[in-house]
C-alpha cells in the first residue's frame, strides 16, 4: 500500500478527545479542523483547533450524528481524512464508508471489521471459529432461548446484540425471572439501537475486566502495547482503569495479549482496536467484544508505553509501516487513570450540569490530565457530563495511588457536583489498595465509600471554612486582581465588632469579626478566634496562613450569590446570610466631616435616599443607606437639623471623599 500524505484532518468529536486529538495533530505539523453544534461554538476544542466548522443546533442526529453534514465539513475544509474519536460515528461502518467514498481517509479499521465487531453475535461465533474461549451462550429469539428455560446455567446475562456502554445487559437469577427478564431486554435493545436481537451468556461471578490494546498496520504486523484492568465499574461502566492488571499472573498477561493479537490476525483487522475480556477467579479469560476505536482509557497505555496511539494511527492510516515492534515495546511503572465526572454520587450518580465558576488543574510530576474544559464554563445537558480524565503515572502501583491521591485533592473543580470525592474515597479505600476487586465493586462497596466521603467532609472543620470564605470576601477585588487597589488601601483597617451569619454547607454559624485589613483578618466564630493572614497569592493559588497553619484555598462565586471554598481537597458552599438585612452604624466613625456634610465611610453604591431638601430630621434618623461591602451602612444624622442639601440619588456609585447629604440647622 503507498503512503498518503495527511495535511489536514478533521475531528468528528467535541470534548476531551477531540481536544487530546488535536494536540496530536499540532505535534505532527497536522492541520485540525473542529466541528461543533450551537451550544458547544465557545468549546476549548473549537478554540484550539486551526479551523472550526458549525453542525448547527437541534439534536445529536443534526450535529455530531449527522454524517452528511461532517462529510460535506471536511471536504469544505479541504482535509484528507477524518478522525472519528469514540463515541458519536467511531464504530459507525457506513460512516467509514461515507468517508471513503469521498476520497476522506478514514482514521480506524474498515466498515467490514466495524460491523463485525459492533454485532456481538457475530463477534462471538468469530471468535469460537477461531478457538478463542467465550463463556457458554445461547443464541434465539426471544422463545427459543424461553424453551430452554429449565436447562440455563443459572445466572444468566442477557445483551443486546448491538449494545454498548453497559446498556440493556439483565442478569437473571433463576428460570423464574427469566420471562420478563427477556421481554424487557428485547424491548430495550430495540430502544437503545435500533435492534431488537438479544442473547444469553452465562453471567460469571466476580470477575475482572481486562483489556488488551492493539495496532495493526496495512503491512501485517500487529502488536499489543499490553493490558488495562477496568474492572471499577458502576453499571458496566468503567470508572477507573489501571495498567498493568494487578491481578494477572505474567503467564496469563502473555496468553491474554497473545490472543488479543490472535483475534486481530484473524480478521484482518487494520488500526488501533481494543480486545475485551472478563477473567474468572481462576484467571481463565474468555473474549467480550472488540471496541475498534480509540477508547477513553487510551492514555493508561500511552503513560506506560511512551506511545501516542493517535499518532499511529495516523500513521497506519497512511498506510505506513507502524513506528514500533512488538520487540521494541517497552511498559513502565504503573498507570491509573480517574474519570471526572459532574455527576451526584450519593444521588444515583445523577448527571449534574451546572455552571462550573473555577477550574485549576493540579501540575506535579507524574500527572496527565485530558481535559475537555481549561476555564470556567456551563457544563451542558446535551452531552454525557465527563469532564475530564485524570492519569497518574508511577514507578509502582502503591506510587501510583499516592500521585493520583495527591492529585485528586489538588484538582479544583468548582461546579454543583463532581465525583471527585467518590474517586478519593476510593482510592483510599482498604479493598481497593489491597486489589480485591471484581466488577460489582462499586456496588458492593457503595455505602461505605458514600460513608467515607461523608466522614472526610467532617473531618475539615466547618470553622476554618468559614473563616477563609470571610477572608476572601473581604479581600476579594484585591485577590482576584493585584494591582487593584483595594478597598482597605483606600480606608486602612477596620476595627469593630461586627456579627455576621456565615451559613457552609447550609449550617448557619454566627462570626464576630473583629479586625479586617488588606492580607488579615481577625474573628471570633462559636467562641474560638480565628486569624486568618495571606501568605501568597497569584496564578490561581491562594496561600493563606489560619491559626498558624498554612492552607492552598481556592474560592469562586457562583451566580446565586453563594461561594465555593476549596478547602483540602474538597468544596463547601458557604453564604452570607447578613449582606441584606444588616446594618451598620457609621455615625460615630468617618461619616461625618464635620457636624453637617456626611461622606461614605467605604467605597460604595447609594441603595436608599430617605430625605430631600428642606425635610426636619431629629438625630439618629437614617438620612441615607449606602451599600458597601455586601453591607447596608446606615448614614445617621447626628443632631437634629434640616436638610440642606442632597448630593446624590439611588443607585450613585460614591466614594470616600464624596459628601452625601449637608444638613443645616
Ligand atoms: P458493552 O458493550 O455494553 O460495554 P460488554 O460486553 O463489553 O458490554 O460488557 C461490559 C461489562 O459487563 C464487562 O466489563 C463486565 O463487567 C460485564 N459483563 C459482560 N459480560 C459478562 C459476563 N458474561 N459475566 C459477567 N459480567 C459480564
Amino acid at each position: 500500500m503507498p503512503s498518503k500524505k495527511i495535511h489536514k484532518i478533521l475531528v468528528a468529536n467535541r470534548g476531551e478527545i477531540a481536544v487530546r486529538i488535536i494536540g496530536t495533530l499540532r505535534k505532527l505539523s497536522i492541520a485540525s479542523v473542529a466541528v461543533y453544534a450551537d451550544n458547544d461554538a465557545d468549546s476549548l476544542h473549537c478554540r484550539l483547533a486551526d479551523e472550526a466548522r458549525p453542525l448547527g443546533g437541534g439534536t445529536l442526529k443534526d450535529t455530531y450524528l449527522n454524517i452528511q453534514k461532517i462529510i460535506d465539513s471536511a471536504l469544505d475544509a479541504g482535509a484528507d481524512a477524518i478522525h472519528p474519536g469514540y463515541g458519536f460515528l467511531s464504530e459507525n461502518a457506513e460512516f467509514a464508508e461515507a468517508c471513503r467514498a469521498n476520497n476522506l481517509i478514514f482514521i480506524g479499521p474498515d466498515a467490514e471489521s466495524m460491523r463485525l465487531m459492533g454485532d456481538k453475535i457475530r463477534a462471538r461465533q468469530f471468535a469460537i471459529d477461531n478457538d478463542i474461549p467465550v463463556v457458554w451462550g445461547l443464541v434465539g429469539s426471544v422463545e427459543e432461548i424461553e424453551a430452554q428455560a429449565a436447562a440455563l446455567p443459572y445466572p444468566v446475562l442477557i445483551k443486546a446484540s448491538a449494545g454498548g456502554g453497559g446498556k440493556g445487559m439483565h442478569i437473571v437469577e433463576d428460570a423464574s425471572q427469566l420471562h420478563l427478564s427477556l421481554e424487557q431486554a428485547s424491548r430495550e435493545a430495540e430502544k437503545y439501537f435500533g435492534n431488537g436481537q438479544i442473547f444469553i451468556e452465562q453471567y460469571i461471578r466476580n470477575p475482572r475486566h481486562i483489556e488488551v490494546q492493539v495496532l495493526a498496520d496495512h503491512h501485517g504486523n500487529v502488536i499489543h502495547l499490553f493490558e488495562r484492568e477496568c474492572s471499577v465499574q458502576r453499571r458496566y461502566q468503567k470508572v477507573i482503569e489501571e495498567s498493568p492488571s494487578p491481578t494477572l499472573t505474567e503467564e496469563r498477561r502473555q496468553a491474554i495479549c497473545e490472543t488479543a493479537v490472535a483475534i486481530c490476525k484473524s480478521m484482518n483487522y487494520r488500526n488501533a482496536g481494543t480486545v475485551e475480556f472478563i477473567l474468572d477467579e481462576n484467571q481463565n479469560f474468555y473474549f467480550l467484544e472488540m471496541n475498534t476505536r480509540i477508547q477513553v482509557e487510551h492514555p493508561v497505555t500511552e503513560q506506560r508505553t511512551g506511545i501516542d496511539i493517535v499518532e499511529e494511527q495516523i500513521r497506519i492510516a497512511r498506510g505506513k509501516v507502524m513506528g514500533y515492534t512488538q520487540d521494541s515495546i517497552v511498559a513502565n511503572g504503573h498507570a491509573i487513570e480517574c474519570r471526572i465526572y459532574a455527576e451526584d454520587p450519593e444521588n444515583n450518580f445523577m448527571p449534574a450540569p451546572a455552571e462550573l465558576t473555577l477550574y485549576h488543574e493540579p501540575k506535579m510530576r507524574g500527572v496527565r490530565i485530558d481535559s475537555s474544559i481549561d476555564r470556567p464554563t456551563v457544563i451542558s445537558d446535551s452531552y454525557d457530563p465527563m469532564i475530564s480524565k485524570l492519569i497518574c503515572h508511577g514507578k509502582t502501583r502503591e506510587s501510583a495511588i499516592d500521585i493520583s491521591r495527591n492529585a485528586l485533592k489538588n484538582y479544583i473543580v468548582q461546579t454543583r457536583k463532581t465525583n471527585i470525592p467518590y474517586l478519593q474515597s476510593i482510592i483510599d479505600n482498604e479493598d481497593f489498595l489491597n486489589n480485591k476487586i471484581d466488577t460489582s465493586y462499586c456496588e458492593k462497596h457503595q455505602n461505605e465509600l458514600v460513608e467515607s466521603m461523608h466522614k472526610m467532609r467532617d473531618e475539615v472543620k466547618k470553622e476554618d471554612v468559614v473563616a477563609l470564605f470571610l477572608f476572601y470576601d473581604f479581600n476579594k477585588l484585591y485577590l482576584e486582581n493585584n494591582n487593584i487597589n483595594n478597598v482597605w488601601e483606600e480606608i486602612g483597617y477596620w476595627r469593630f465588632n461586627m456579627n455576621i451569619i456565615v451559613e457552609a454547607d447550609g449550617v448557619p454559624y454566627s462570626v464576630n469579626v473583629e479586625k479586617i485589613r488588606r492580607k488579615s483578618l481577625n474573628c471570633t466564630i462559636n467562641g474560638q478566634s480565628y486569624e486568618v493572614l495571606l501568605s501568597q497569592n497569584g496564578g490561581g493559588v491562594n496561600k493563606v496562613i489560619i491559626n498558624g497553619t498554612t492552607e492552598s484555598v481556592f474560592v469562586s462565586e457562583t451566580s446565586d450569590n453563594s461561594y465555593c471554598v476549596h478547602l483540602r481537597g474538597l468544596d463547601f458552599i458557604c453564604r452570607r446570610n447578613d449582606e441584606l438585612n444588616y446594618t451598620k452604624d457609621y455615625s460615630n466613625i468617618d461619616s461625618k466631616n464635620n457636624d453637617m456634610t456626611y461622606c461614605s465611610p467605604m467605597p460604595g453604591k447609594v441603595i436608599k435616599v430617605n430625605v430631600k431638601e428642606g425635610d426636619e430630621v431629629k438625630e439618629g434618623d437614617v438620612l441615607c443607606v449606602v451599600e458597601a461591602m455586601k453591607m447596608e451602612n446606615n448614614i445617621k444624622a447626628m443632631a437634629s437639623a434640616k436638610v440642606a442639601k442632597v448630593f446624590v440619588n439611588e443607585g450613585d456609585k460614591v466614594d470616600v471623599k464624596n459628601i452625601l447629604i449637608e444638613l443645616s440647622i
